[in-house]
């Protein structure tokens, strides 16, 4: 039955049920153990607990509850913003429209009234963690460029930020790579656009296996243009990675007998480095690669600088 599931990995969707009667907690349970994986909580606390180790593709909660009621705790995951984005449905015996109505205003996406009719569980169940999963993954596409499958702009803007606010914290070095494809513009009009679209997976990809530590990162941030962050890489290990690069992409030989370099497609790599601090301007890092970019295309491309 999982097959339907909308998939972002093999693991089948995990559903919490919070709910402080037993004979409800068995129902439920047994509806959906076949399709989900199922955790369950008796209480309020406990649920907010279990969320945090391990957040759930959907949680079932029910309104009523000793101490923390379901709508606390609804309350709770959706002003955090590790949990607000986990769809909920209220279980509940009251039908009052004002009572619904008060859930929805919480960020429920949905009700199920007592007492249970199974089949109806299990289709708003599968709905909800359907459409969930489907946000999930378009909010993944939404991070990868299109083209070459590797991070884009957007993610980079991110992952930059974070890591200079890492890097300002703990008194670490952080370097950037400015990458441009030489001559790429002469390349598209001899050989065509969709020839330069090839080249520049390709150089993408060599560029990302040019990358050995887990945490350096690369993203396509313009045309034919690419930047890799360096945490924690110091001036002269930049400098081997940006030769790595370099070497790298001639070393894929794509012809390109249009350039005023050699006969294969090259890249220029601007690098900076730079100990970060909360109260500078992120922009300065990368403005510098940019100059450093720069310099390397007017001393004749091909070359690294900075
Ligand atoms: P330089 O060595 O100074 O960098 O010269 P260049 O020709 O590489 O630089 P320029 O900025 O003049 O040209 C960049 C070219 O990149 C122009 C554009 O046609 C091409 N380009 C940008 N994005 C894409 C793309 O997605 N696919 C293809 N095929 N070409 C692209
Ligand atoms: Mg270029
Ligand atoms: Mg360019």
């Amino acid at each position: 039955m999982t097959d339907d599931f909308i998939s972002i990995d093999d693991s089948p969707p995990q559903v919490l049920i919070v709910d402080d009667s037993p004979i409800n907690v068995r129902m439920l349970e047994h509806a959906l153990k076949g399709e989900y994986q199922v955790k369950v909580a008796i209480d309020g606390p406990t649920a907010l607990t279990l969320v945090e180790e391990e957040p759930p593709d959907l949680i079932l909660l029910d309104v009523m509850m000793p101490g923390m009621d379901g709508y606390e705790v609804c309350q709770r995951l959706k002003n955090n913003p590790l949990t607000w984005h986990i769809p909920i449905i209220f279980v509940t015996a009251r039908n009052d429209t004002s009572d619904q109505e008060y859930g929805f205003n919480l960020g429920a996406v949905d009700y199920i009234s007592k007492p249970f009719f199974l089949p109806i569980v299990r289709a708003r169940v599968r709905t909800h963690v359907n459409l969930k999963r489907r946000t999930v993954l378009l909010e993944n596409l939404a991070l990868l460029d299109s083209l070459t499958g590797i991070p884009n702009r957007r993610r980079f803007d991110e992952v930059f930020s974070t890591e200079w606010q890492r890097a300002a914290r703990n008194h670490l070095v952080l370097s950037l790579l400015m990458v441009d494809v030489d001559h790429f513009k002469a390349f598209n009009d001899n050989y065509g656009h969709g020839a330069g679209d090839e080249c520049l997976r390709k150089v993408a990809t060599a560029l990302r296996v040019s990358l050995i530590r887990t945490t350096d990162f690369v993203a396509r941030v313009g045309g034919e243009e690419f930047i890799v962050i360096l945490p924690e890489c110091d001036a002269e290990n930049v400098r081997c990675v940006a030769e790595r690069i370099r070497a790298k992409v001639e070393s894929l030989h794509i012809p390109h007998r249009h350039s005023a370099v050699t006969n294969w497609i090259t890249v220029s790599v601007g690098c900076a480095s730079i100990f970060p601090s909360l109260d500078t301007e992120p922009r300065i890092l990368i403005e510098t690669a940019d100059q450093s970019l720069y310099l390397a295309k007017n001393k004749g491309r091909n070359q690294i600088c900075g």
